[in-house]
């Protein structure tokens, strides 16, 4: 029997990996932008900057390990298992670092075969299918394992559905790696993206239809053998920690009235578990913060992150709701000029270009970052901005 060693509270090294995390994460046009109220005007700019952006708690302790698992290991193999977070620098300077990610095959699963007995393997802050951990413990791994303490409440909520027989109903996208972490600990699950998904599938509760062109509409939200006439009749509900606070609320009660017409209030509680308070508290303050931000009189947004960071995606739609021109950014380089910048619409999978993007007159614009976005890059968009004017 293999013994696997988990280590999940780093090796006392903090004090000397803050030296390296802050010189290579963190800035002093920050530091200067709070200390301002959070506002910085230069050459006919004025910068706002949202009150709650960037790294969380959790990317900070993740990434935070990872540096001290190379300084803990220096001679050792060490692998990660996906982006520790999803940002392009930070995974940079883990590759600098000699950190080798698995690849992802094209079906979607991941390359383990490279990883050998007695290697090092990371495990990133949105966590790891219960597959991989299985596979890794086989090999007899040491496993530094970063997963963020949200993500697990979640996990152990998943897996007390599980216990009653209840279906997980995730509010979450199926192909993010902590939706599909979150998912293989559910022994039946159903994955709703969005509100609209979820209001067919509370009309197929209560009204039933065809469980073919249900089961047809996307083989890659439920789990294996799911049957919508069987499997939906005890439900709870789950969330991808990151995903829109509001909506996850409204698929929770519209699930709830759902299950209350269809069985009655007096069995409610043998039909529906609620999610609990499980959006995290920095995906929340983040939203909150954006959602104050926009209620001053901005000209434009800026949202930097990852392109596959939803939390960032997720803040990108606040803004864009409340019809302000808004542009998802993963750095600096996509600001091209004072005419062009390149940039993610929300639900597209390719960048597109916007020219024209930044008045001539004097404008205000405002910024947020996603959890898993370094102060430094913040700083290097707010000081290409300033640079595409002449001082006035
Ligand atoms: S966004 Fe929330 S759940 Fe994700 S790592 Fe940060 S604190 Fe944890």
């Amino acid at each position: 029997m293999k013994n696997p060693t988990y280590h999940r509270k780093g090796f006392g090294l903090k004090d000397v990996v803050d030296g390296d995390l802050k010189s290579a994460y963190e800035s002093d046009l920050i530091a200067e932008l709070k200390e301002g109220g959070n506002t910085l005007k230069r050459n006919g700019i004025t910068i706002r900057l949202a009150e709650a952006f960037g790294f969380c708690w959790g990317v900070d302790r993740a990434v935070s390990m990872a540096y001290e698992t190379r300084r803990h290991f220096p001679d050792r193999k060490i692998w990660i298992t996906n982006e520790i977070i999803h940002n392009p620098l930070v995974n940079s300077h883990l590759r600098d670092m000699g950190i080798d990610f698995l690849q992802v095959k094209d079906d979607g699963t991941k390359s383990l075969d490279c990883v050998n007995e007695n290697d090092v393997v990371i495990l990133p802050a949105f966590g790891a299918s219960v597959e991989e951990m299985h596979f890794l413990e086989q090999r007899n791994c040491e496993i530094v394992d970063t997963t963020c303490p949200w993500v697990s409440r979640v996990w152990n909520r998943v897996q007390k559905f599980a216990q009653g027989d209840f279906t997980a109903i995730i509010h979450g996208k199926y192909n993010h790696e902590e939706t599909v972490a979150t998912s293989s600990r559910a022994d039946t699950y159903l994955i709703v993206q969005n509100l609209k998904e979820a209001e067919w599938i509370a009309d197929y509760i209560l009204n039933g239809g065809s469980k073919e062109v249900f089961l047809d509409r996307d083989k890659q939200a439920y789990s294996q053998g799911f049957d919508p006439d069987r499997d939906l009749v005890r439900i709870g509900i789950a969330n991808q920690t990151t995903m829109l606070k509001g909506e996850t609320e409204m698929i929770g009660k519209l699930f709830e009235r759902t299950m209350m017409a269809k069985y009655g209030p007096s069995v409610i509680n043998d039909h529906f578990l609620s999610p609990g308070d499980t959006i995290c508290d920095a995906t929340q303050e983040r939203q909150d913060a954006m959602l104050h931000l926009i209620e001053e009189p901005l000209d434009l947004m800026l949202i930097i992150g990852g392109f596959n960071s939803s939390n960032t995606g997720h803040l990108h739609e606040i803004a864009l709701t409340n019809g302000l021109p808004s542009y998802h950014i993963d750095g600096p380089s996509c600001i091209v000029s004072a005419d062009e910048i390149r940039h993610k619409p929300p639900h597209d999978t390719d960048c597109s270009t916007t020219n024209s993007w930044l008045p001539k007159e004097p404008v205000v614009i405002g910024v947020s970052a996603g959890a898993s976005t370094p102060n430094q890059v913040v700083a290097e968009v707010i000081e290409k901005v300033f640079s595409l004017r002449q001082e006035v």
